[in-house]
């Protein structure tokens, strides 16, 4: 592809490869999980229902990735452990983490029809994804406890309070009586006031799921002297233990010992360096510009199965627009999107304090948000088609720290946008006149442009500017009527329209039109 003056902008990405031999972790949980539940008005304390539904999205997240050995989870978080030889995506964080947290907001939505048939989406679920980095299996150990440990206390902390405000009690009176209580005392008052024994209360409850692989023994047939032919196959299952972090737990799983080694202590106490470790994110610098980019991953395929129009197909360029108009909707910080085919960049502005600037959390939850408004968009854009597997998407940040490098790297993907485009209208203009793939590709190898305008000029595209717009110059994404409102009344509430443009924004005048956008 020809380098464009704009691509010096690639050298502010940074490098976020976890290096071997530190153990991955991607942790993912709800955002805003109370309102979600309260809205889809889960069961309390809980809603076996939605625990059931994060179960299958965390083992069809281990099916869809092999590497991925072991999984727990429990309320509205899961843990997903890598293989200590993984090489998934090189082991860059930021693309490990949002492809995790993207697959699984996927599946958790195209899923919650089985599990809630009778209660809408009301609005699109997000999650939030952080990697955690053991630097020996002791420490996943201890990041294991930690993690079974939280599940415990906080199911019987919500046994109680919930438990109490069934009883008459008001939330802030049952949690007046909870405060400061002790474990020992909270079980007293589960078993005195309300007769329950917590030692009894289901398993996932208490314990939270883990889900693993193992191999089964299937019998395939039967030789002609009725001996049975068993071949083993790989599976995945649920299980509920006690203590996934003890040697008893862990060392009796095949697939644990071999991916990761066998534990040769139980935990005691959990260290709180660990603990501090684990809490650890790094954030953004400080009064630059953010810029996440997200990308779809594998759409070549994904265009292909859902027979997605060559070169372009407007629907599925209208689907992701409606997803970007959704994320300004959604986040106030988010100033301006460009995007192009499965690609979006979203710029967020240079004082944001949106989750305190922690990288993971944003890329995470930007990519979660508009999966999700991915998938249930579908439909909407694609009437006639099935979704036919879930779709994820990658994302990472990047820092700009002045304007005018912003503005050259958003030209720099407005500039990618016209290369792609006039090299796969050329492409598929072959493919479509008889050429196969390969042929087409050799023809094209090392044309400049002058040479794709007369290929298009011989297939009757005389005017290359003639083409849709929206094809030749992607799509900007910006809340309108800033400047209205500059003038507006003290306590007036700023009514901003968000709107999908195509325009040239490598161009002064866009942004000499737009003075608000970038500030
Ligand atoms: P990776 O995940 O390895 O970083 P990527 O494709 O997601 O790969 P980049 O390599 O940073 O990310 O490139 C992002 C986009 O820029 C891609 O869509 C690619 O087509 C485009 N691109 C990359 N290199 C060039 C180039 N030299 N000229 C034009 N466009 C390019
Ligand atoms: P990766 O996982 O590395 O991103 P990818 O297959 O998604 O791999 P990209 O470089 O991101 O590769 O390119 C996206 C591909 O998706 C394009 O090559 C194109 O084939 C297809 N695609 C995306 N959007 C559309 C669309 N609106 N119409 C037709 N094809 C599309
Ligand atoms: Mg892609
Ligand atoms: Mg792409």
């Amino acid at each position: 592809m020809a380098n464009s003056k704009y691509e010096y902008v690639k050298s502010f990405e940074v490098e976020d490869e976890i290096m071997v031999p530190n153990l991955i972790v991607v942790r993912i949980g709800d955002r805003h999980f109370q309102r979600f539940s309260e809205v889809h008005e889960f069961e309390k304390p809980n809603d076996e229902k939605a625990l059931k539904l994060m179960s299958l999205c965390a083992t069809l997240v281990l099916q869809e990735y092999p590497d991925i050995v072991f999984s727990f989870g429990f309320s509205d978080e899961y843990s997903f452990v890598f293989k200590q030889t993984t090489k998934f995506y090189q082991r860059r964080a930021s693309k490990v983490v949002s492809i995790i947290v993207s697959f699984f907001t996927s599946v958790y939505v195209t899923k919650w029809k089985e599990f809630f048939p009778e209660k809408e989406l009301k609005y699109p679920p997000s999650f939030y994804a952080r990697p955690i980095v053991c630097a020996s299996l002791e420490v996943l150990q201890e990041y294991l406890a930690w993690r079974q440990q939280h599940c415990h206390i906080t199911n019987q902390y919500n046994t109680c309070l919930w438990e109490l405000v069934k009883s008459g009690k008001t939330e802030k009176e049952a949690l007046e009586i909870l405060k400061g209580t002790q474990k020992q005392e909270r079980n007293e008052l589960l078993f005195q006031h309300f007769g329950i024994n917590y030692r009894t209360l289901p398993q996932m409850f208490r314990q939270g799921s883990c889900v693993l692989r193992t191999e089964v023994e299937d019998i395939v047939k039967y030789s002609e002297n009725g001996t049975p032919i068993k071949r083993m196959r790989r599976d995945k299952t649920t299980v509920h233990s006690k203590n996934i972090a003890g040697r008893s737990f862990w060392n009796e799983h095949q697939s644990l010992l071999k991916e990761l080694g066998g534990f040769t202590k139980d935990v005691g106490k959990i260290n709180s360096d660990y603990i501090r470790s684990f809490l650890f994110e790094s954030k953004l610098m400080a009064s630059t510009w953010i810029v996440i980019r997200i990308d779809g991953c594998h759409f070549h395929r994904f265009s292909e199965v859902h027979d997605f129009e060559k070169p372009n197909d407007e629907q599925a360029l209208n689907l992701m627009n409606s997803c970007a108009v959704a994320v300004l909707q959604e986040f106030a910080d988010v100033v301006f999107s460009y995007g192009v085919s499965d690609e979006y960049s979203f710029v967020l502005k240079k004082d944001s304090q949106f989750c305190q600037r922690k990288a993971s959390n944003i890329v995470s939850i930007m990519v979660s948000f508009f999966t999700s408004m991915y998938v249930m968009n579908w439909k909407a854009f694609f009437p006639q088609k099935e979704l036919k597997y879930c779709p994820a998407f990658d994302g990472r940040a990047v820092c700009y720290p002045s304007t005018e490098i912003l503005r050259d790297y958003l030209a720099w993907r407005q500039v990618d946008c016209h290369i792609n485009n006039q090299y796969n209208t050329c492409f598929w203009m072959l493919v479509k006149s008889g050429k196969s793939k390969s042929e087409a590709q050799r023809t094209l190898k090392g044309t400049q442009a002058q040479e794709k305008k007369e290929m298009l000029a011989w297939f009757g595209i005389d005017d290359y500017n003639a083409l849709p717009v929206m094809f030749r110059q992607g799509s900007s994404v910006f809340r309108d009527g800033m400047a209205l409102n500059e003038n507006g009344a003290a306590g007036e509430k700023p009514c901003y329209k968000v709107i999908v443009e195509h325009c040239n924004i490598i161009e002064q005048s866009f942004w000499e039109e737009h003075p608000g956008i970038l500030g």
